[in-house]
C-alpha cells in the first residue's frame, strides 16, 4: 500500500479539480507544484487591495450550464463583461468590430451604411484567393480596419509580418452590425469576487499541497509515493523530449503600481499600432469595479519562447501537431498516469474547457459514465 492514491503534478485548474473530486470520493491525494503558489495560470495576487491576474487577464465565460454551476460552488461571480478598447495612436475604437467601431472609423450611422462601406473596401482590393494573413484579413474587413486594428497587433503577437503569416490563422473576423461590444458570445460571464486564488484555496482546503517542488527534480521519489499519477505539466518533458521539443509562444508581463485611481477606464486596452511594443495594458481593478486609491497596470508583451520561459500558447502547426501525436501515443500506453490540462494535451484551453475536461476525466476514471 502506498501512502497516496494519487500524486497530482500541478496545482492549476485541471490538477486541482481532479484532486478535489478524488478526495470527495475518499481518495488520498498529494499535489506537487513547482511554482510558489497554487492556481496555475489563473492565479491572482492581492496588491494594494486589487486582485492582480499575474499570468494575463482571465475572464470566465461559458455557455455550459454544468460548468457554470460547478464553479459557482467555489465563488460568487460578478457581472463583468469583456468589452475591450483598441488604441491606435491617439484614436480609440470599440472591440470587437461593431457599429461604434464603424461610426468612429467612417462616421457611418446605420448598419446598412456600415455594411456598404466594408463591402466597398473589400471590393476595391479585388483579392480572390488570399495567400497570406494580410490578404485574408483585407478580404474579410477591408484595408482600413486591417491597417488600424489588425496589422500591428497581429505582427506583435506573432513576431512576424502579416505578409509572412499563413492565411488560415484568421478564418473569420466577426463583424457586428449592432452596438453589442460584449467580446464573448457565451451565456455566462464574470470574474470571481475576491479573485481566482480563493477558488483554489477552497478546492484544496483538505488536500496536501507541496509548493516549490518540480516533479522532474525528484521524479522517482514522488512517483513511488502514490498508486497513480495525474500529470498536468509538459508532455514532451515527461517523455524526455525524445521526439523533440514542442514549440510555444511566450509572454512577458510588466506590472506597475500607479498613484492614480483610474489609469485607462477599462480593464483591457489593446495597442494596435506596431510602434508601441506591448500588445495590451490590463488595469486589474476594473475586473472587480474597484475603487481603491491606487491602481495596478500590466503591460503585456508577446515574446519568442526560449527554454525556461513560461510556455503560454502552443503553436499548433503541422510539425508540432505531428510531434504531439507521437507523445500522445506514448501517453496512451501508460496505465498508471493520467495526462490532463493544457500542457499535457498541448492545446490552448479556456478555463471552462478545462473544467469540462477535468470533470469528464473524473467521471470516466471513476467509472461514472
Ligand atoms: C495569457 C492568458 C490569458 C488567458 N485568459 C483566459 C481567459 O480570459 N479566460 C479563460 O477562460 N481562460 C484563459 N486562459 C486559459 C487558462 O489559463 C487555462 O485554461 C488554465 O489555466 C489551464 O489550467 P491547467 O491546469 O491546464 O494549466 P495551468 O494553469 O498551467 O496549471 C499547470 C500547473 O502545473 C505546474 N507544473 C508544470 N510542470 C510541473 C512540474 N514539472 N512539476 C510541478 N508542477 C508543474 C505549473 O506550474 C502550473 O501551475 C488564459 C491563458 C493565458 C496564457
Amino acid at each position: 500500500m502506498k501512502k497516496y492514491d494519487y500524486l497530482i503534478v500541478g496545482a492549476g485548474l485541471f490538477g486541482s479539480i481532479f484532486a478535489y473530486e478524488a478526495t470527495k470520493r475518499g481518495k488520498k491525494c498529494l499535489i506537487i507544484e513547482k511554482r510558489d503558489h497554487i492556481g496555475g495560470n489563473c492565479y491572482t495576487q492581492n496588491v494594494e487591495g486589487i486582485n492582480v491576474h499575474k499570468y494575463g487577464a482571465h475572464i470566465f465565460h461559458t455557455s455550459n450550464k454544468k460548468v457554470w454551476d460547478y464553479i459557482q460552488q467555489f465563488a460568487e461571480f460578478n457581472r463583468f463583461t469583456n468589452a475591450p478598447v483598441a488604441r491606435y495612436k491617439n484614436e480609440l475604437y470599440s472591440l470587437p468590430f461593431n457599429m461604434l467601431t464603424f461610426n468612429k472609423m467612417w462616421g457611418v450611422i446605420t448598419p446598412e451604411e456600415a455594411a456598404a462601406k466594408i463591402q466597398e473596401q473589400i471590393a476595391k482590393e479585388n483579392i480572390t484567393e488570399p495567400t497570406n494573413l494580410e490578404e485574408q484579413a483585407i478580404s474579410l474587413v477591408g484595408r482600413e480596419i486591417y491597417e488600424k486594428l489588425i496589422k500591428g497587433y497581429t505582427e506583435k503577437q506573432w513576431g512576424r509580418k502579416c505578409t509572412e503569416l499563413p492565411a488560415f490563422i484568421i478564418k473569420r473576423l466577426p463583424v457586428r452590425y449592432t452596438y453589442d461590444n460584449n467580446y464573448f458570445y457565451d451565456t455566462y460571464q464574470g470574474i470571481p469576487n475576491g479573485g481566482y486564488t480563493a477558488i483554489f484555496e477552497k478546492m484544496l482546503e483538505n488536500i496536501e499541497v507541496k509548493l516549490n517542488v518540480d516533479f522532474f527534480a525528484e521524479r522517482e521519489y514522488y512517483e513511488n509515493l502514490a498508486e497513480q499519477t495525474v500529470f498536468t505539466g509538459m508532455i514532451d518533458e515527461y517523455f524526455g523530449y525524445q521526439f523533440g521539443k514542442l514549440e510555444y509562444r511566450s509572454l512577458r508581463f510588466d506590472n506597475e503600481i500607479l498613484d492614480t485611481e483610474n489609469y485607462q477606464g477599462n480593464a483591457v486596452v489593446n495597442y494596435t499600432e506596431a510602434e508601441v511594443p506591448y500588445t495590451r495594458i490590463i488595469e486589474h481593478k476594473h475586473f472587480e469595479f474597484g475603487k481603491q486609491e491606487k491602481t495596478v497596470i500590466t503591460r503585456e508583451y508577446s515574446i519568442e519562447y526560449q527554454d525556461g520561459d513560461e510556455p503560454y500558447y502552443p503553436i499548433n502547426d503541422q510539425r508540432n501537431n505531428e510531434m504531439y501525436a507521437q507523445y500522445k501515443a506514448l501517453a496512451e500506453q501508460q496505465n498508471k498516469v493520467i495526462f490532463g490540462g493544457r500542457l499535457a494535451q498541448y492545446k490552448y484551453f479556456d478555463m471552462h474547457n478545462i473544467i469540462a475536461e477535468a470533470l469528464d476525466c473524473v467521471e470516466k476514471h471513476f467509472g461514472e459514465n
